[in-house]
């Protein structure tokens, strides 16, 4: 960290209102929170930390933020211009490199590599959460992510399932907040694009290089919003007791918000040349 700070431009009103509504409605943040951000280096995450270090500013409660980015060592992750950004952000910054490609490659079994690569990924962020006092580990799922996963959970699972708002893990020393749960994915782009960020565009080492379930779901639910300007805020609706949990575990450890397990995503991508 440097005494140097780089502050990217305010993030719109319109998004720290869904952000601060989310945070309020769920109770995510308490006085005296210290909260780590996991910090892919895509466009959701970095837009997330300038959105809490704004509303930490203004918040009727003192809370910390630092943030963590887990490092895949895949071949596309390219970390050049954020780690030097985040050395101005005046936060702690945690970077981890983990060879999670690599590990697939001996410890897979019979999962898709999303879900070893959640997992990994959960435990790595728990890790330094424990390590260093945090208490609050942020995800920066949107409102698109949950209703993707619901529609994912419905079509392929049969169940009623999105990822949880706000809730304490299995261990109960850590609570994982998602603040950005009311925002939708073209409000962090916009913003990203406009604020300049060091966005690493292909932070996810599998399911942004081929077509997945995911995939399909966003581009079925863009079709219905063409016909329905109000399906997102329909869906918030109905979501809003899982989002909760009201409807039992929607979010448990070893579940995986982005889990894809259809065969063509059961691969293991390639590793970062050295
Ligand atoms: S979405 Fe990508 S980065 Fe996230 S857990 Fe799955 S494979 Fe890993």
């Amino acid at each position: 960290m440097t005494g140097r700070t780089d502050r990217p431009s305010a993030p719109p009103r319109s998004l720290l209102s869904a952000t601060g509504r989310a945070i309020r409605d769920f109770d995510m943040i308490r006085e005296g929170d210290r909260i780590l951000l996991g910090l892919s280096g895509g466009k959701d995450s970095l837009s997330l930390l300038q959105i809490l270090l704004d509303l930490r500013r203004r918040a009727p409660v003192r809370f910390e933020i630092a943030a963590c980015t887990v490092d895949p060592q895949s071949e596309d992750f390219n970390p050049s211009r954020l780690i030097p950004w985040m050395s101005r952000q005046g936060i702690a910054y945690h970077y981890e490199r983990q060879p999670i490609v690599a590990s697939a490659q001996t410890s897979m079994s019979g999962d898709s590599f999303c879900a070893f690569c959640s997992r990994m990924r959960r435990g790595i962020l728990y890790r330094v959460a424990r390590e260093n006092g945090y208490n609050v580990l942020a995800l920066a799922q949107h409102l698109d992510d949950l209703a993707e996963t619901l529609m994912m959970s419905m079509f392929f699972g049969g169940k009623l399932r999105t990822m949880q708002a706000h809730y304490t893990n299995d261990a109960g020393d850590v609570r994982i907040i998602r603040p950005l749960c009311y925002a939708r994915e073209r409000q962090t782009r916009d913003y990203s694009i406009r604020a300049g960020l060091p966005v690493i565009h292909d932070n996810c080492p599998a399911c942004f290089a081929m077509p997945t379930q995911r995939e399909a779901m966003k581009q079925m639910l863009a079709e219905q919003e063409k016909q329905n300007p109000r399906l997102f805020a329909s869906l918030l609706t109905a979501m809003k007791p899982l989002m909760s949990g009201q409807h039992g575990p929607t979010d448990g450890e070893s579940q995986n918000p982005r889990l894809d397990t259809t065969p063509q995503n059961m691969w293991i991508p390639r590793l970062r040349a050295e």
